[in-house]
């Protein structure tokens, strides 16, 4: 987590009272099996890009990422729990502090805990270049951490992976490779036995937090993420495309607890955009959510540094879009969209035509109930931005 005003972001989210009702039943970690079931508190918590960095020092100077050399007098110091609202990532103190603190006053006041990726510092210095085994080793103490706050008391933990979470950072192949195995094994008391080999595959997994009520879908979203250019980024005709993959996964997922009768809360790192995620990778993913907005409490990301709200269109992704926004900083977003609208257009078709994908998409009728709703469900999204990469987004909008 860059050093923001509050760097360890935290949403609690009131559920609905006919949420409150059941007991929490654990899930089959060791860690838990043990413990009684728990009562309810119709809360959890979300947390992001904590970004620790065990190279921070205090007095440096944020120039030199806060590792070394004193800032000039005019210039503020690396501070004892960072420096808000600059460029350096958060010291040990800032995280540990923060999780002991969620730890004392929060860790029993929650149903399970959404952890959307990000526990490695960045690779903003060249000095100090990251390894994989660096990586690998923060990843494993923030893990650590997260057992000890929350699952030793019998709160799930929902990870996910984020793309300073790889070396090198935002690339990843297709799995099974060494990074789903590591962090199948760093991640080992977090995820469900029958969804280990999914996730050694794939790096995503889903978790009954509320058993019968609701589930928690961890999605990799570095298989959607423009930025990876090691995948083809779903495109129409490779189905085996890791990013088709996932949402063939994630469609069977949403019809399994659909049927059962459940509602699901989705996470991830890299948030759905235009801008964030491949054209043909944003439509399937506008498309399944509009799809089961029945199914669909809300949609939780981290990766953009900036705590906000938006809303998927379904506008945004059919022949109808048309960029709307007058606001200056919604102009470059509307930009990438403008230029997206007949691609996605085609894509649809495309998609639509696809016997892989014939049931997935919406036809011309059902696109059209979707448009005339008379219902909006808002997705409950929490960004950070990354300083000068990222304008901030409009929330998405579920029709
Ligand atoms: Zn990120």
């Amino acid at each position: 987590m860059r050093t923001t005003a509050v760097s360890l972001l935290f949403l609690l989210v009131q559920f609905q009272d006919v949420f409150a009702a059941p007991t929490q039943v654990p899930f089959d970690s060791d860690l838990v099996a043990k413990r009684p079931p728990r009562k309810l508190r119709g809360r959890f918590l979300h947390l992001t890009d904590m970004h620790p960095d065990p190279y921070y020092r205090v007095g440096t100077s944020e120039k030199s990422a806060c590792h070394r050399r004193k800032p000039k007098k005019a210039k503020p110091r690396a501070g004892e729990h960072g420096i808000p609202f600059g460029d350096c990532d958060s010291p040990f103190s800032l995280t540990n502090h923060t999780l002991d603190f969620i730890d004392k006053k929060w860790s029993e006041e929650v149903d399970f805990v959404i952890w959307t990726g990000d526990s490695a510092r960045h690779d903003n210095d060249r000095k100090l270049p990251r390894t994989t085994k660096e990586i690998y080793e923060l990843n494993r103490a923030m893990a650590r951490k997260m057992e000890d706050v929350f699952l030793s008391k019998g709160v799930p933990v929902i990870p996910t992976i984020g793309n300073n979470d790889v070396w090198p950072h935002n690339i990843m192949l297709p799995g099974p490779n060494d990074i789903t195995f590591q962090y199948s094994v760093i991640w080992r008391s977090f995820i469900p036995f029958p969804s280990f080999q999914v996730f050694q595959r794939g790096g995503y997994f889903s978790v009954d937090v509320i058993p019968g009520s609701v589930a928690a879908i961890s999605l990799n979203t570095m298989y959607f993420y423009t930025s990876n250019k090691a995948v083809g980024g779903c495109e129409v005709n490779d189905p085996q495309d890791p990013g088709n993959l996932q949402f063939d996964w994630l469609e069977v997922q949403l019809q399994t607890f659909r049927s059962r009768g459940m509602q699901v809360w989705i996470a991830g790192h890299v948030p759905p955009s235009a801008r964030n995620y491949y054209p043909e990778c944003h439509v399937r993913y506008v498309e399944l959510s509009l799809r089961y907005q029945d199914t669909i409490l809300g949609h939780l990301f981290g990766h953009m540094n900036v705590d906000h709200f938006f809303f998927l269109d379904a506008q945004e992704v059919t022949h109808n879009g048309q960029a709307r926004s007058s606001d200056a900083l919604e102009e470059d977003e509307q930009d990438v969209k403008k230029k997206h609208k007949d691609l996605y257009g085609s894509l649809l078709k495309n998609f639509n035509h696809s016997s892989r994908t014939r049931t997935c998409l919406p036809s011309e009728s059902s696109r059209t109930i979707f448009l005339d709703h008379p219902t909006f469900q808002a997705i409950s999204v929490s960004l950070w931005m990354e300083e000068g990469q990222e304008a901030p987004m409009r929330h998405v909008l579920i029709v």
